[in-house]
């Protein structure tokens, strides 16, 4: 076939930008790019280690069993799986999606679930359902990256309620609450990230999801739990859903297949209310009409065979192991002064560095090393927070790749300490260089959790 010359576009200039500016929608003004979406881009050169995506490793996905669903569906449901289907998605997924979270003790009904375009889509739509411009929501601080730019893009007047190292504080959230009474206003809803938070690694206390629960009821208060990554804990006890301890009356559950299976199928959930979730099958017939059925028959096919909990068993053990390996890189290349947390599940750890560095400054550095990670500041909505944080993910890489990209991290830290050191040498004394590091532990403002130190901790 004769190639067809594309038109290559010029770089977009400023009369281009004028053309189009004056019919742009308000919102587009405060939209936010996804910092991870952004580094996706660059880490996919083959030399870069990506220690910032979120990345599970499908590499372990058995591909003669992906190989044998795949030819199933062609040869038993082509049309079926080539043709739209209902927005709420097929009855035999939200079975597979039943069974996902009875694995974690919850019970819904059926017609509350719908099936999404990933648990992405459902965070989309939830707000689309709620959220007015200058609504306020309220989540965790730092919060999942990618739930930034949607309640931008809904125009929310965002709330973060510090994290330590159990979750969210609740009696944050509650001084939050209290005062936003006081100024008449009701938050639409608090998002959190219960389990093996992304980005913190940090999960909340049985204490505090019964405190956030008891709040949600007497306030008639809505929750949003997103919950990837409950089932992908490596010790410690199970802790039940928030969804499980309220019943479902004022939690909105979200979920995903991403995680456990595979984030290319693009398939997730939410389940809520009645009322809420018709709003939501609305707000998704104009989004996608449904979500895609080919992937669907694989869910079914592949949950069919009864081997998920298996899998999942099988990445649970990897991923503590790469867990294991990261936080020993850390405590080998990281200076002193660092410090992390240490989750229990999941795919995330949340560093935090001396305040005078820049995480977002470390990453251009970090990037001519060949290395990338996220910077804190994605985490917030107010992006002067989370400046000396980064998340590191340890799901999508090998071991090798783990300990060399940690020990470039911490070779493009200790230039940074080093630098900062010869800067400040004559004004102040006790600044901590990669020679002489501080002592003690940097005890951050509001936007630092508690931490473990380089050297010492549990694993
Ligand atoms: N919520 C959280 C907390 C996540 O970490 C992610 C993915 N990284 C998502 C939602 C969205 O994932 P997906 O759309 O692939 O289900």
């Amino acid at each position: 076939m004769e190639e067809t010359p594309h038109r290559r576009r010029a770089q977009v200039g400023a009369r281009d930008l004028e053309r189009y500016a004056g019919l742009f929608a308000a919102r587009t003004g405060v939209m936010r790019s996804s910092a991870m979406r952004d580094l996706m881009a660059i880490t996919a050169r083959p030399e870069v280690i990506s220690l910032a995506g979120g990345l599970p490793d499908t590499s372990t996905f058995p591909a003669g069993t992906f190989a044998a669903q795949m030819t199933r569906i062609a040869q038993e449901s082509t049309a079926e799986a080539l043709q739209y289907g209902p927005t709420e998605g097929f009855a035999e997924t939200v079975d597979c999606i039943l069974e996902v979270m009875g694995a974690e003790g919850m019970l819904p009904d059926p017609d509350d679930v719908i099936v999404t375009t990933g648990g992405q889509q459902a965070i989309d739509l939830i707000c689309k359902t709620l959220v007015d411009p200058d609504d306020v929501v309220v989540c965790e601080a730092p919060t999942y990256p990618g739930a930034v730019p949607v309640f931008c893009s809904y125009q929310a007047e965002t709330i973060q309620v510090d994290c330590d190292e159990d979750g969210m504080r609740i009696d944050e959230l509650e001084a939050v609450l209290a005062r936003l009474d006081d100024e008449g206003r009701r938050p639409k809803f608090v998002y959190s990230v219960p389990s093996f938070q992304n980005p913190a690694g940090v999960t909340m206390s049985l204490e505090r999801r019964r405190r956030l629960v008891e709040l949600a009821r007497q306030r008639e208060l809505l929750v949003v739990e997103d919950n990837p990554y409950g089932l992908l804990r490596f010790g410690g006890e199970p802790l039940p859903p928030l969804y499980q301890l309220d019943g479902g009356d004022f939690v909105i559950y979200v979920g995903t297949f991403s995680k456990i299976l595979s984030p290319g199928i693009r398939l997730g959930w939410a389940v809520a209310p009645p009322p809420v979730m018709e709003k939501i099958v609305l707000g998704k017939q104009a989004s996608d009409l449904c979500s895609s059925t080919l992937t669907q028959h694989f869910v079914r096919e592949y949950f069919g065979e009864g081997r998920w909990r298996e899998y999942i068993a099988d990445l649970v053990d990897i991923y503590r192991s790469r867990r294991d390996t990261m936080v020993d890189a850390l405590r080998e290349y990281f200076p002193a002064e660092a410090s992390w947390t240490e989750p229990e599940g999941g795919l995330f750890i949340w560093a935090t560095l001396p305040e005078y560095i820049d995480t977002t400054d470390l990453l251009a550095k970090a990037l001519r090393e060949n290395v990338a990670f996220v910077p804190g500041q994605a985490a917030y909505v107010d992006e002067s927070r989370g400046r000396s944080s980064m998340r590191l993910n340890f799901s999508g890489v090998n071991d090798d790749e783990i300990r060399e990209g940690v020990r470039r991290i911490g070779k493009a830290i200790a230039e940074q300490v080093e630098l900062y050191g010869a800067l400040t040498a004559d004004s102040s004394d006790g600044v901590p260089t990669a020679a002489q590091p501080r002592e003690k532990a940097v005890e951050g403002g509001g936007d630092v959790l508690p931490f473990r130190q380089a050297g010492g901790g549990a694993a």
